[in-house]
């Protein structure tokens, strides 16, 4: 009897020990608790896929919708990083915590009093709105649970929410919140909406990309047709899937997909972590065109050449699937979220014995892995190896377009529709343009829509020059109009509970690398702060308590990427 007791608390222990072992997390799961006083829902997922960036973080729904609420330290620690910027995260807090991670909080209304004060001295002392500080470990200490600040809308976000990060200090390497153990509930299955397939030549390109609708069909989804044929030797997949969540509406990004052929794993990624660096190769692991057109997100399930992400498992044959004439093959799909919830769908394919050639009219071949040079009649392109994600069969003309304010020929590179990683450089030889105009004049962009954007740009001889990261159409234009300037509000009379507000715009967008509007304000010939709301063109400056009372004047002045300016000016009663 003793001895059997002691066998079975000798198996309980080892099975326990056993069970641990196989599911101990990777990350602590009770170290964290939630920034947020009420049961979090998520308009964002960690590596959803968003234009030219996976999503660092989740979202975090404001309660009722509404910005204000208070925000936590999920765990002590001491603000390592405060941000403050008109687009991206605006205005967001980094906590570093003694466990060797950092909590970040992006898109605040308001930092902690104290940390509002700090930051509008440091941006008295540097005479600038948008700022990052590191300020000492000592400075702003927190424990668990004490409040940071508030939810907002600053920065790029279009509805209030709190971004929220968990990030390796070491590293800065941002890593699944939802594997820390913050309770989200989720008990509702990935959607699968869709495959695409790619029939593949020996190079694996694509010759023929095809769209098939899945339905769901009792418990799992499958296709219209059970068995896909193939006009080629080699097929890639992609498939489009987003995970909804309990109480929210909003199509999230799943947590992995995986990919059996014939029931064996032959390609998967999960979205546990990646690396800042690496979140633009996100353009090569979704069908670029399908998001840039249609904004549908289909995953790649086959890499290609130049794609570096990390975040694949396995991916045989890169995930490229060898066909037969003489047998189908089982191809299934597993899609869960960070639940574990699970949707699966499931086919066949075949290859179709009609050889698919390329369709593609092209004048030029470019190599992903090498650099590649174009000299043409007024043009020059140099693409960088790394640049292009596969090879690039590219469609080139260009064209004379004698409408007003164009100083070139308008060169069509490919199109908007194929992605870039790196920035090319581009040199455009002006055609016509007035020597009094060399100073205004910029490479433009013309998007889609055709909106022209300023690509910037400077001058070697007739050429000029610059770099840009996108395909499509360019041409140079001038800018001469000054930016505009509209008053929203400023009464004549101010007190310290005032803010004056502008709208201010400009003709042109600027693309990434160019400097946009600047502006500065003056109260009395003295730099005053004026904040800016990216997305919002809002101009405002919120009166000091510390101004004496009497009459002041005040200042604007904008300038844009080509100099011009506008200014105003007004006298007011405080
Ligand atoms: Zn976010």
């Amino acid at each position: 009897m003793i001895r059997f007791t002691f066998i079975l608390i000798f198996l309980t222990l080892g099975l326990t020990s056993f069970k641990n072992q196989s599911i101990e997390p990777k990350y602590p799961t009770d170290y964290f608790s939630s920034p947020v006083g009420h049961e979090i829902t998520l308009s964002g997922t960690f590596g959803e896929l968003r234009p030219n960036h996976l999503h660092a973080g989740i979202d975090i729904k404001a309660y009722q919708g509404k910005i204000g609420e208070d925000i936590y330290a999920v765990a002590e620690g001491f603000v390592s990083r405060i941000n403050v910027a008109a687009g991206g995260y605006g205005k967001a807090l980094y906590i570093d915590h003694p466990n060797g991670y950092t909590s970040v909080y992006a898109h605040l209304k308001t930092f902690k009093p104290e940390i509002e004060a700090y930051i509008k001295e440091q941006q008295h002392l540097e005479q600038k709105f948008e700022l990052t500080k590191y300020p000492p470990k000592e400075k702003f200490v927190f424990s668990q649970g004490q409040k940071i600040g508030s939810l907002g809308l600053s920065g790029r976000s279009f509805g209030p929410h709190l971004h929220f990060e968990i990030r390796d200090s070491q590293s800065e390497v941002p890593i699944n919140p939802l594997l820390f153990g913050f309770k989200v509930k989720d008990s509702i299955k990935p959607i699968i909406q869709g495959i695409k397939t790619y029939a593949l030549n020996d190079k694996h390109e694509a010759l023929e990309e095809r769209k098939w609708a899945a339905q769901k069909r009792g418990t799992a989804y499958a296709l219209e047709k059970d068995t896909l044929m193939i006009p080629s030797w080699r097929v890639g997949f992609s498939l489009e899937s987003y995970d909804q969540m309990n109480g929210a509406g909003n199509l999230n990004g799943i947590y992995a997909l995986e990919m059996f052929v014939d029931d064996s794993l032959y390609y998967s990624f999960d979205m546990e972590k990646f690396s800042f660096d690496e979140s633009r190769f996100i353009n090569a692991h979704l069908d670029y065109k399908e998001q840039v057109s249609l904004k549908d997100y289909f995953n790649r399930c086959y890499t290609l050449p130049g794609n570096e992400l990390s975040i694949y498992n396995h991916a045989a044959n890169r995930g490229v699937v060898e066909l037969s004439e003489y047998k189908s093959q089982k191809i299934r799909f597993e899609v869960t979220d960070a639940d574990r919830n699970m949707s699966v769908l499931s086919f066949w394919v075949k290859r179709k014995n009609t050889e698919q050639t390329s369709s593609k009219i092209y004048n030029y071949k470019l190599y992903h892995d090498q650099e590649n040079m174009i000299v043409a009649d007024g043009i020059e392109i140099q693409f960088p190896k790394g640049c292009l994600y596969e090879n690039l069969y590219m469609d080139y003309s260009a064209s004379i377009d004698s409408s007003h304010n164009i100083y070139s020929k308008v060169y069509h590179i490919d199109d908007y529709k194929t992605p870039v990683h790196t920035y090319y450089q581009l040199s455009i030889k002006a055609i016509n343009l007035p020597l009094a105009k060399y100073d205004k004049a910029f490479i433009a962009y013309c998007d889609k829509n055709g909106r022209y954007s300023n690509c910037g740009g400077t001058w070697t001889g007739e050429y000029l020059n610059t770099k840009v990261r996108s395909l499509g159409d360019f041409c140079i234009k001038t800018d001469e109009l000054a930016p505009t300037i509209e008053v929203l509000n400023f009464p004549n009379k101010l007190d310290a509970k005032s803010s004056i507000k502008f709208k201010i715009r400009d003709n042109f967008n600027t693309a990434r690398n160019v400097a946009g509007l600047k502006y500065e304000g003056k109260i009395d010939g003295l730099w005053v702060l004026m904040q800016f709301d990216g997305k919002k063109d809002l101009l405002y400056h919120e009166l000091d308590a510390k101004l004496a009372k009497g009459k002041h004047n005040f200042s604007l002045v904008l300038t844009d990427a080509m100099g011009n300016t506008s200014s105003f000016e007004k006298s007011f009663i405080y």
